[in-house]
């Protein structure tokens, strides 16, 4: 699932990292496309921050007196800048009626605006020149307080060098080479086109395994966009600031997850490599189990006697594992569990009320650290025998999920068809996000025991649920049920 790989590391860029959790969206030559604005201008540098941009990226040349300029080409109106002097160069009009901004203009703007900057330096026909440049930018941004808030890249090695010599800032590399190339020659990042990441899909990885930074030029359409947050960008550079905020927001605000609830029936049809391998095959982030033996000793279930059905299944899936006994058995335990794709923060039981002294029940219930979120899942299975047990029970566990500082979603064996009371207490405040396909017996199943609810219920949507077709050699007598989900947090 596309959304879960939103794993983004984490920026070590100083204020360039006010937003980590996220891909930074790069204003490409600030904000220029609107009426008005112009390529590298201090009007598409106040346009970037008026849309939310998180940084602008400019091009800086040196003059042939030793003066610094914001502009793209080598050029300006037939001018070329490095062997023109600031005379002939402070004459030059943008197309929308600017000076050619000096960076010292640039800057003076910039240092009360929040966007960072991202400076390239240009490649100078006299590396020289690039010399000169280079220092004196790093001086001039120290200068505006702009240190903090500057990154550098370049496609000029030369130039290259002396930054990650002298700048103390981040230095990413515009030429392309392979992420070990770029760590041994002193980068933070790659700064690389869009096609160089796309022919090279494993860089991206690379690149963070080696505490290097990904940005990604130039990112323009909505599929582009959405490529990059599904690859873990770190910065996407692109000349359409406001759809990629736009699209930056909504997947961090959005997340498809998918959700399993199983009642593993004591491990009494199958072993844990089958069990394991039926939750593994719905790649789920998060497993309600109930049943779930840990060190017992069934006649019933030889092929799992003396396991922690939890670890088990934690390490077989790769998920995290997470026990609630309800009663002792045996030697061991007996209970329910959750299977989780991302760490718990926190874990709680909760003993289920029992007015009827029958067997005791359990909620389990943890909060998740989901990157930049986090979440409450629980497990449950509630009582079958005692009608006024199960209505406490209900509006118990109810209340727990109802008042979770996150979004949450409980799951398990309710032991209970939708049209009785029991479900409709949980229906009354939280979001059913299953289907009718029954679940209980698995073999020919004759009622829907298995339910998975969400809270607050505008929070969530449904977009396919699915229960595999009844099989008398199903793994349990349930059978599983698998939600796409979608949480808007
Ligand atoms: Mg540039």
């Amino acid at each position: 699932m596309k959304l879960r790989s939103l794993a983004f590391s984490l920026l070590a860029l100083g204020a360039l990292s006010a937003a980590a959790g996220r891909p930074q969206v790069v204003a490409h030559r600030g904000h220029w496309k609107p009426e008005g604005s112009a390529q590298n201008s201090i009007r598409a540098l106040v346009k970037a921050d008026s849309v939310g941009a998180d940084a602008v990226e400019l091009d800086v040349w040196i003059s042939s007196d030793d003066v610094l300029y914001v502009n793209h080409d080598p050029s300006f109106q037939g001018v070329v800048i490095e062997t023109s002097d600031s005379a002939t160069l402070s004459k030059l009009r943008l197309s929308n009626g600017e000076p050619l901004p000096t960076l010292d203009s640039y800057l003076e703007v910039a240092k009360n605006l929040r966007p960072d900057l991202v400076v390239e330096m240009k490649t100078h026909t006299d590396p020289k020149r690039e010399d000169v440049a280079v220092e004196k930018v790093i001086d001039m941004i120290a200068e505006k307080g702009l240190t903090d808030r500057t990154c550098y890249i370049t496609f000029s090695r030369n130039s290259f060098n002396n930054l990650v010599a002298m700048s103390g800032r981040p230095v990413q590399f515009l030429t392309a080479g392979s992420p070990c190339a770029l760590k041994q020659i002193g980068g933070s990042g790659a700064d690389y086109h869009i096609s160089v990441y796309k022919s090279n899909p494993q860089w991206i990885k690379e690149l963070h395994d080696l505490g290097l930074t990904v940005n990604i030029w130039t990112v323009d359409t909505p599929a582009d966009i959405q490529w990059c947050i599904d690859h873990d960008a770190d910065f996407i550079t692109t000349d359409e600031p406001e759809l990629a905020m736009e699209l930056v927001k909504k997947a961090c605000d959005q997340r498809e997850m998918k959700i399993m609830t199983y009642n593993l029936r004591f491990g009494e049809l199958a072993d844990m490599d089958r069990i394991a391998a039926e939750i593994k095959a719905q790649n789920p982030d998060f497993v309600a189990i109930q049943e779930v033996d840990v060190n017992t000793n069934r006649a019933a279930s030889k092929h799992n006697n003396g396991l922690n059905y939890v670890t088990e299944l934690a390490q077989r899936t790769g998920m995290f594992g997470y026990y609630g006994r309800a009663i002792d058995f045996g030697p061991g335990y007996y209970g329910v569990g959750i299977l989780s794709r991302y760490p718990a923060e926190k874990i709680e039981k909760f003993e289920l009320p029992n007015p009827g002294n029958v067997e005791p029940r359990v909620l389990l219930m943890g909060t998740f650290e989901m990157p930049g979120r986090k979440f409450v899942f629980a497990s449950t299975h509630l009582d079958y025998s005692d009608h006024e047990t199960r209505k406490q029970q209900a509006r118990f566990v109810s209340e727990k999920m109802t008042s979770a500082d996150y979004p949450a979603v409980l799951a398990g064996d309710f032991n209970a068809n939708p049209s009785q009371i029991y479900i409709k207490t949980f229906k009354a405040t939280m979001k059913d996000l299953t289907n009718t396909a029954k679940t209980w017996p698995a073999d020919v199943p004759k009622e829907k025991l298995d339910f998975i609810f969400a809270y607050p219920p505008q929070n969530f949507e449904l977009k396919s649920c699915f229960v595999p077709e009844p099989s008398a050699k199903s793994a349990s007598d349930h059978l599983p049920v698998v939600s796409d989900i979608i949480v808007n947090f």
